[in-house]
């Protein structure tokens, strides 16, 4: 087998690992993360839980339908639906995450959407009232930073296109 390019950073809740707040994983069932996986391409992990985060925990979002980029930037906090503010730990486990995708030598990330740290299309605007709006969460904001290309799990068709071509050059 040819050694591969470059590795895949994926969400570890995509895995089906039980690592959500609610205390749940979400497998993402497709064809190609199962070859990704044969191939060892893929390295699964969670901001939320290596910013010391427990499991379960209050579900967060992103205030003032500000994005992830606005909380790098300093202007925008993290905030649980109780109330506290959570967003030093959202920067530290987005920043090793970073770390370990470089250290893995990924290149892309495919990340599930809709999450304060990991979302990458949109996320939910800090009512808590299940409102989403364009932007991308605190993790995927950093490893876009860091070159590393991103895509959302509603993006996986796309990511395995981007794959192919690399395959092919
Ligand atoms: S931080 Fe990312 S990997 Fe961890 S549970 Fe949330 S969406 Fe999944």
């Amino acid at each position: 087998m040819s050694e591969p390019r470059s590795k895949i950073f994926i969400s570890a809740c995509l895995l089906g690992r039980p690592v959500r707040y609610d205390g749940k994983g979400k497998r993402l069932d497709h064809p190609a993360i199962a070859r990704w996986q044969a191939e060892g391409r893929l390295v699964g992990f969670c901001p939320e839980q290596a910013g010391g985060m427990p499991t379960p925990r209050p579900p967060a979002e992103i205030e003032d339908g500000m994005s992830g980029a606005d909380v790098t930037a300093g202007r925008a906090r993290v905030v649980e639906i109780t109330g506290g503010d959570v967003t030093l730990q959202f920067l530290e486990g987005g920043r090793k995450a970073v770390e370990f995708a470089r250290a893995q030598g990924c290149a892309y990330a495919l990340l599930i959407d809709g999450s304060p740290s990991c979302g990458s299309g949109f996320i939910y605007d800090g009512s808590f009232a299940g409102r989403r709006h364009v932007g991308n969460g605190v993790t995927a904001a950093l490893m876009q930073d860091a070159g590393i290309a991103v895509f959302s799990d509603r993006e996986i068709e796309a990511l395995v296109a981007r794959l192919d071509t690399e395959t092919a050059a």
